[in-house]
């Protein structure tokens, strides 16, 4: 914060800035006017009134008075949140303590204990976090602490870093692109689970835009360049609505939504199209005014006459009226195609659905009696609270299983008495076990999933029915944390592994240093580390680990060489790799080398790996293993990145050989709706068009919907290209991949 004094701005006029402050003022109260009653007028301007003193002569680095910024965050909790005195108090006050004379004893006594405690929440969580990322998610942990107090607390910080992002250009370069990372980064996920989506879009589209200037600018100019044939489009498209809307009586506003230019630009990169192909670049919004019992059937209504106009895609109906998202998010999505041949979403909802998709929970509480309700948002908080008691997650693993949470759409599932447990999607029968009790889960050896015996790992749907299988001899298992997806499962699940491995590592130790004591060995430091080399592992506590599991050969303890007590470890003893691999990177000159697949290779062996089984035409390379020899691996295998990152000195470049016809694997995973006649289409194109030998094929339908899994045989992939093609043209499939088997090990 910049003083008057010290920076001696001149040629301001201080009367017309008064004049500027006031005006400022009075529409942080037009702003709030539903708001409040005559009592909360006098705390506001009680509020306001203490904040100008407090900040009087501040400047904020645009050099304009500090109060703007107060002002500005706390009409934003007003307009843009609908939130209520108590926050446009706080939000007011919100910098005051840190920056100001005043203490929170100070405001205590003007403004009472609940005013102290929102602004002492509020001075805790840092403006900037530092670039240390544990440090970052550290203090992510307690700002999340503190809502557990009051949520306002993190509404309100959430209104200050929108302001600050909105004034965000006046700041230093390097503190921009801080400010934006962190934004992107905490508060932007925050406020789409808070249910603020209109705050979530801006505050993204901010950060872009300082993050990658230029792109964003050159976005925006082309939105700019459309802008006339898009309006015109949209006046033609929706007159037809508008006219039978208003025969039908109906109240309703009709928006034209465009995406924002992030929003285009994550579209454009996840697809990998121009601008030029995103045919969604913006949305229609029909917003009805009708009381709550008529919402569903007006909705629907208004759905069918839409679609009397225009042909809509069946695929892409979403109605989240009847289950609404997890951040109360209420709405009905259709995608229809206009005369000219493009695709429109049209997104229909009533006025109350639109307050609450735009502006979050608080909005959502206007329109209940009681603004008490025990909501989802509540059993989230729950969530958050059973990660922060997990002493084992550290901050890094915390942010990362809070993410997940965040992001995850919700299936509801019921125990055998009909109880109602919500889960994220994509949650298995062990998923299940875990949220009844971390007992439960533990000793979870499978579940009859509407009456059917399924594995733990059986992924559930919304309305299943589960019953936990357990058993008194099950333990948990590394694996499972390969399918689990809750924080919470996942959680458990590594403490419970550590917890063993411990156990295991001490009884390890005992174990050794018997076997040491025996072989009249001191058990030293300098010692163990001579046996870490010696029996190739990777540290003591694997050592130990080791020793437990009886994989250590504790013969040849009486073999080594000592002198002085201390073991001597032969010169020629290089730890981690084994024979095989020492030779071959000795042999392979990695700069120059190339393996031709299909021709021998300098004599040496090597093999196609078979987590994403190579065929010829792919991008490969050969990666020398430290156990395994030479492995192929298709430059798009899920492993290659770690792989050639972590040991760039061991990938080899490697090609095809031109042409020797032979059949190798591959699978292939097709997703689409269920029609009668789909496996046989398959099946047609697989044996006639093609004479590809099937291996085997595997179909699963569900709700509508399948999923293909075919293993076939082909020679390349000009020749897999040219059946994929064939699939994707049949009707109803949607996509078709090609599947990498993750269960697969890859050695490294
Ligand atoms: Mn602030």
């Amino acid at each position: 914060m910049v003083k008057k004094e010290e920076t001696g701005v001149e040629g301001i006029d201080l009367e017309q800035e008064q004049r500027e402050i006031i005006n400022a003022y009075r529409g942080l109260l037009r702003a709030s006017k539903d708001l409040r009653d005559k009592e909360d007028t006098k705390l506001i301007k009680k509020a306001f009134n203490v904040a100008l003193d407090a900040h009087s002569g501040d400047r904020r680095k645009s050099g304009e008075p500090y109060i703007y910024h107060p002002i500005a965050v706390a009409r934003i909790c007003a307009e843009e949140m609908d939130l209520g005195t108590t926050s446009i108090v706080a939000a007011l006050l919100h910098d005051t303590v840190e920056d100001t004379h005043l203490t929170l004893d100070d405001i205590e006594e003007m403004f009472g204990s609940k005013i102290r405690m929102i602004i002492d929440g509020l001075t805790k969580i840092p403006e900037v976090f530092d670039e240390n990322v544990s440090l970052q998610a550290e203090n992510f942990r307690k700002m999340i602490l503190t809502i557990s107090d009051d949520l306002r607390v993190i509404l309100i910080k959430i209104a200050d870093r929108l302001h600050n992002m909105r004034t965000l250009e006046s700041m230093r370069k390097d503190k921009q692109l801080k400010i934006a990372s962190e934004t992107q980064y905490i508060y932007a996920p925050l406020s789409h689970r808070l249910g603020l989506n209109s705050i979530k879009t801006e505050l993204e589209n901010l950060s872009f835009k300082y993050k990658l200037p230029e792109v964003y600018e050159e976005i925006e100019n082309k939105l700019e360049k459309t802008k006339d044939v898009r309006t015109r489009f949209i006046r033609s498209f929706t007159n037809p609505i508008k006219r039978v809307l208003d025969h039908e009586g109906y109240v309703y506003q009709i928006k034209a939504r465009t995406k924002s230019v992030y929003s285009i630009w994550r579209k454009m990169y996840q697809k990998n199209i121009p601008f030029e192909e995103i045919y969604d670049i913006f949305a229609i919004r029909i917003i009805v005014d009708t009381p709550i019992e008529l919402e569903k059937p007006d909705c629907w209504r208004i759905y069918s006459l839409v679609t009397d106009f225009y042909q809509p895609n069946p695929d892409r109906l979403r109605d989240w009226i009847s289950t609404p998202k997890a951040n109360g998010y209420e709405s009905l999505h259709t995608t229809v195609m206009s005369p000219t041949g493009k695709w429109v979403e049209v997104q229909i909802r009533t006025k109350r659905m639109d307050e609450v998709a735009e502006k979050g929970y608080a909005a959502h509480y206007k329109y209940k009696d009681n603004s008490i309700e025990p909501s989802k948002f509540d059993r989230w908080l729950g969530e958050i609270k059973d990660l922060l008691e997990n002493p084992e997650s550290n901050a890094i693993d915390f942010i990362d299983d809070f993410k997940l949470n965040l992001f995850s759409d919700e299936i509801y599932i019921f125990t055998p008495k009909g109880d109602l447990k919500v889960l994220p999607k994509g949650s298995c029968t062990l998923d299940f076990a875990f949220d009844i009790h971390t007992d439960v889960g533990c000793k979870c050896i499978g579940a009859k999933v509407n009456n059917k015996l399924v594995p733990l790992s059986h992924e559930l749907n919304s309305g299943d029915q589960v019953e936990i299988i357990t058993s008194s001899k099950q333990t948990p298992k590394s694996d499972w944390l390969k399918f689990v997806s809750t924080a919470r499962a996942k959680a458990k699940i590594k403490s419970a592994l550590k917890e063993e491995r411990r156990k295991i590592t001490t009884d390890g130790k005992e174990v050794l240093y018997r076997k040491l004591n025996g072989a009249k060995i001191p058990t030293n430091d300098e010692n163990l580390n001579a046996l870490v080399k010696l029996f190739n592992v990777s540290d003591i506590a694997e050592l130990f680990y080791q020793s437990a599991k009886g994989k250590i050969n504790f013969k040849s303890l009486k073999d080594f060489k000592l002198i002085n007590g201390v073991i001597q470890v032969p010169s020629d003893i290089d730890t981690k790799q084994d024979d095989l691999s020492k030779e071959l990177l000795n042999a392979v000159d990695i700069k120059k080398d190339t393996i031709v697949i299909g021709e021998s290779f300098k004599d040496l062996p090597y093999k196609l790996s078979k987590c994403c089984n190579p065929i010829p035409g792919d991008e490969v390379f050969g990666f020398i293993s430290a156990h395994e020899g030479i492995k192929i691996h298709r430059t798009e295998c899920p492993n290659a990145t770690q792989l050639m990152s972590k040991y760039a000195y061991r990938v080899i470049k490697a090609r095809w050989e031109s042409q020797k016809l032979e059949e190798r694997m591959v699978q292939l995973r097709l997703i689409g709706v269920d029609d009668i006649g789909i496996v046989n289409k398959i099946t047609e194109i697989i044996s006639n068009q093609h004479s590809v030998n099937m291996k085997s094929i595997f179909f699963n339908s569900e709700d509508g919907m399948f999923e293909g899994n075919i293993t076939l045989y082909v020679y390349d992939n000009k020749h897999l290209e040219a059946i994929i093609d064939e699939f994707t043209r049949i009707e109803g499939v949607k996509t078709v991949e090609r599947r990498f088997d993750e269960s697969a090990e890859t050695e490294e």
